[in-house]
């Protein structure tokens, strides 16, 4: 039977109802990229279902038609993880928005996979339970998301990456099978299935269902924002923090550039604009210990070069230092039109000499290139302001950043710590993985969608490039990381 869009609509409809199928072009507009704009793909169609038996119903319309489909929640994505490649259609769970159930005893929430982040911890504060990952994006990213990505954020250092908080999840997989995975007990005998669809971006199939682990919220909280004369001495107190023993909630560093943004923008705070970089570092946990803690890191940023350190006085304070941080990405909308956030991972001793080497590869490049990041995880975020329009500038804007990744791997690092590879960095997964590395993550996926049609065009690379993406083919293994 030759494949029908016309029947795959009306076989849409009849799963979701007649207003929950967007088809017309200006809706599919809408869905043609994620939080990465200059990777674009146009879907056949988008869904809306609410309930697990409507995925189930959807992915069994397409699989008649012999259609693929993008598992999709907020789109805030970026790494291209949430656009339709070839035509596919879009399954977004953003209406399945439900928190079914939130145990105190058993510390777990089991929700839906719209779900917004932030609107669960709301959800879990009654409790005095959080739900601990918390993404830059958390006011609109979902849970379904989150899952898909492995999503971190500034308190990752302490709490760990979404993968920590996860005990089972409902998958509905491309031939509409719905499979339950892992116990609300946590441990569970086996292969960690949970473990490996969580950050399977959407390649496994659409999760319907997610049980989660709580938190309980920290007893205290402490912020303190110490003022760098450059970004490369707040990275040396990242070190030196670290290196005291100290586990704290959250360690932040903002730039320069980003400073300037922030502070013209709606999320502004008061940020010295003479700063060369600020240090947000948080302490949580019980309210007795955190005085000593506090003066220890006042003291070791002061050692290592930090010009004044500020203690937010109460809540408010500290809620105003989050906004500055969390806001960046937003503010950086004043610099241009478009914002390309790299997301890779060095070894939090390399920071100092790895931020350098980027800032000069910005320069080198003619960008405007400025650093927001989660210092205490390594977790670097290389932000390259453009005009994509600019076809020049665009082509700098991904030379560069082919070169930051590769820099970051020569350093001992990864090439993503939280936004997925995606349509973003399929080709550069030779630079970490070897062509069995890659053969043997195919067939796992394969277990679960052997015929490729969840989200199929992501994460592999195409084998145009696996060649003159090897930096060592390059000759980058010559580069040297001598501290
Ligand atoms: C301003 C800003 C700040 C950000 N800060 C952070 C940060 O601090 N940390 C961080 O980790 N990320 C951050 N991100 C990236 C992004 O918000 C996260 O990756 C988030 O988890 C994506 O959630 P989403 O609901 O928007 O997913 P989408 O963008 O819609 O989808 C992302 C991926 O998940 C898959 N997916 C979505 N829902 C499902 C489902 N139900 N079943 C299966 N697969 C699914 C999609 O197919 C896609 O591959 C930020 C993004 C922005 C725009």
């Amino acid at each position: 039977m030759q494949p029908s869009k016309t029947r795959l609509i009306e076989a849409l409809k009849a799963a979701v109802g007649t207003g929950e199928v967007l088809s017309r072009p200006e809706d599919l507009f809408v869905y043609e990229c994620d939080g990465l704009t200059h990777h674009t793909g146009r879907p056949s169609a988008v869904v809306l279902p609410r309930t697990s038996d409507e995925v189930v119903a959807c992915v069994e319309a397409c699989a008649r038609e012999g259609v693929a489909f993008v598992p999709r929640g907020a789109g805030t994505g970026l790494s291209g993880g949430a656009i339709a490649l070839g035509g596919a259609v879009v399954i977004e769970c953003a209406r399945m928005d439900r928190v079914l159930e939130i145990d105190p005893v058993d510390r777990v929430a089991v929700v839906q996979p719209g779900v917004v982040n932030a609107e669960l911890s709301k959800a879990a504060a009654p409790f005095g339970l959080l739900f601990a990952p918390d993404p830059s994006s958390q006011q609109a990213c979902t849970i379904g998301g989150n899952v898909a990505e492995n999503s971190g954020g500034p308190h990752t250092l302490k709490y760990g990456s979404t993968t920590g908080h996860v005990l089972a999840v409902e998958l509905v997989l491309a031939g509409g099978e719905r499979v339950r995975l892992g116990s609300r007990a946590g441990g569970d005998p086996g292969y960690d299935l949970v473990g490996a669809v969580v950050g399977s971006e959407g390649t496994f199939g659409v999760v319907t269902e997610a049980t989660v682990r709580l938190t309980p919220v920290p007893e205290a909280v402490e912020t303190l924002l110490a003022i760098f004369p450059d970004v490369v001495s707040a990275c040396r107190a990242v070190g030196a923090v670290i290196r005291s023993g100290l586990v704290p909630a959250a360690l932040e560093i903002v730039d320069q550039r980003t400073i300037a943004a922030v502070e013209a923008s709606v999320y502004a705070a008061g940020l010295p604009l003479d700063a060369g970089a600020v240090l947000l570092a948080e302490l949580d946990g019980p309210a007795v210990a955190l005085p000593k803690q506090v003066e220890r890191v006042r003291t070791l940023c002061t050692a290592s070069g930090a010009t004044r350190v500020e203690v937010a006085r109460d809540a408010a304070e500290r809620q105003r230092f989050w906004r500055a941080r969390k806001g960046a990405f937003g503010a950086m909308g004043r610099l241009a039109p478009d914002l390309y956030v790299h997301d890779a991972v060095v070894p939090r001793s390399k920071l100092p000499e790895v931020l350098a080497q980027i800032c000069a590869i910005g320069d080198r490049y003619r960008l405007t290139l400025s650093n927001v990041f989660h210092a205490g995880d390594g977790n670097l975020h290389p932000n390259i302001s453009f005009d994509r329009r600019d076809a020049d500038e665009l082509r700098r804007v991904l030379a560069a950043g082919a070169e930051i990744l590769e820099l970051c791997v020569l350093a001992g690092g990864v090439i993503s710590g939280e936004h997925g590879i995606g349509a973003e960095k399929q080709d550069f997964m030779p630079l970490m993985f070897s062509p069995d590395d890659l053969d043997a993550m195919r067939r796992l996926r394969e277990v679960f969608d052997p015929g490729r049609r969840s989200n199929p065009g992501k994460i592999f690379p195409t084998t145009r490039f696996c060649v003159e993406s090897n930096p060592k083919a390059r000759g980058y293994e010559r580069v040297s990381f001598e501290p």
